[in-house]
């Protein structure tokens, strides 16, 4: 740190991505990327665009905020195209959040951050025992509110009717719902934005869509949610989504049902190593996203990604209060999930605790 920063950031612990190491070929199951490459009729959109590298992108984005409209039946002006989702979750944090926001102890990582780099007050509101969000607790709650849904890391999902009773009651409140994930199995609350405006829907083609390099994300809601966010943009960087990218993410728009298939091979390859880790002796989360969230009782968090790294797989683990003993494993194809059951075999997770870890596992 140079003597140089700004007091206010000095202390402040950046985020952490997900490692991306080049050291060797690992199997990635550690930033739910998709594991399939673009299809051409995708990635062949930029080759005409190569052309017109030399010129800025078109700062509204429109080609491909009309069609994003038309496929998610909203009118233009509610939708906002960024930088990846996170760019407008920071959006969002520094349009609406002065007041302070909530949201669950154990979700995104990122949310915290964002709060402490605009100076935002926050409350972390706990998960049940079975990390499952009580609705409860967030009903006529009075703050403003950002959730995961579903949730990240437990890829646990509410229902758009959990939604509509946290927009309805919080009517003076913003409630952003970060649906990162939601096409991996949960239904979004898009529709909901025409009659709550104050609830924020926000989207990525990080995920399904599997352009996580690009970095496209998209949010919906009302006329002047959308407007704040675009004077947000309009002061930081008009040009937030690159000329190659608002192609790509117009292509990626044309063959729908491609985009289904691909997204359903997930889905049921996640249903597939559930049931393995399940017969490993694994306890997981009714994930319905593009990952497992799961623990094993003769093996801490820690110790299982250690070991799978060193057998060239790579999973996420967090050094956190109530889930340490968790890792999350990014869904990829047949053969790689294929590849971490049989790891996790040759582990042979027996007694590899200490009796004194395996002690203060069961009273958890
Ligand atoms: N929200 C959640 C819950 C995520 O896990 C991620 C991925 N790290 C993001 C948002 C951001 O995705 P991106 O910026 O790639 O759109």
């Amino acid at each position: 740190m140079s003597r140089f920063i700004a007091r206010r950031f000095a202390s402040m612990d950046a985020y952490v991505p997900g490692e991306q190491p080049s050291d060797m070929e690992y199997i990635k199951l550690n930033t739910n990327e998709m594991p399939f490459p673009l299809p051409d009729f995708v990635a062949n959109a930029v080759k005409n665009e190569l052309d017109k590298l030399q010129l800025y992108p078109n700062p509204d984005g429109s080609r491909l905020i009309n069609k994003l409209s038309e496929i998610y039946d909203v009118d233009p002006e509610n939708v906002i195209i960024g930088n990846g989702s996170d760019e407008l979750l920071a959006f969002t944090f520094l349009a609406f959040f002065e007041a302070g926001v909530v949201f669950p102890d154990i979700t995104y990582g990122f949310y915290p951050v964002y709060a402490k780099l605009y100076d935002v007050p926050y409350r972390e509101i706990p998960l049940a025992d079975d990390l499952t969000i009580n609705i409860k607790d967030y009903t006529g709650i009075g703050q403003n509110i950002v959730i995961a849904n579903p949730n990240a890391p437990t890829g646990i999902v509410l229902g758009p009717e959990d939604i509509e009773i946290l927009a309805k009651s919080n009517p003076d409140y913003i409630v952003a719902i970060d649906e990162a994930y939601i096409d991996f199995g949960g239904e979004t609350a898009v529709q909901l934005t025409k009659k709550y405006d104050n609830l924020l829907v926000i989207h990525t083609y990080s995920k399904s869509r599997s352009m996580a390099g690009a970095r496209l994300g998209f949010a919906i809601g009302s006329t002047p949610l959308i407007e704040d966010l675009n004077k947000m943009k309009y002061s930081f960087n008009p040009y937030n989504v690159n000329r190659l990218t608002q192609v790509l993410g117009e292509a990626a728009l044309n063959n729908e049902a491609h985009f289904v298939q691909k997204r359903n091979e997930i889905i049921e390859v996640r249903e597939y190593t559930h049931k393995k880790l399940e017969e490993l002796g694994f306890t997981l989360t009714d994930s319905k996203a593009n990952f497992l969230f799961c623990k094993h009782p003769d093996i801490g968090g820690f110790d299982l990604y250690s070991k799978l790294k060193d057998m060239g797989i790579l999973i996420r683990q967090w050094n956190k209060p109530r889930i340490f003993d968790y890792v999350r494993i990014t869904i990829g194809t047949r053969e790689q999930m294929d590849a971490l059951i049989t790891a996790i075999g040759q582990i042979g997770l027996k007694d590899l605790r200490t009796k004194k870890e395996k002690k203060s596992y069961e009273k958890k």
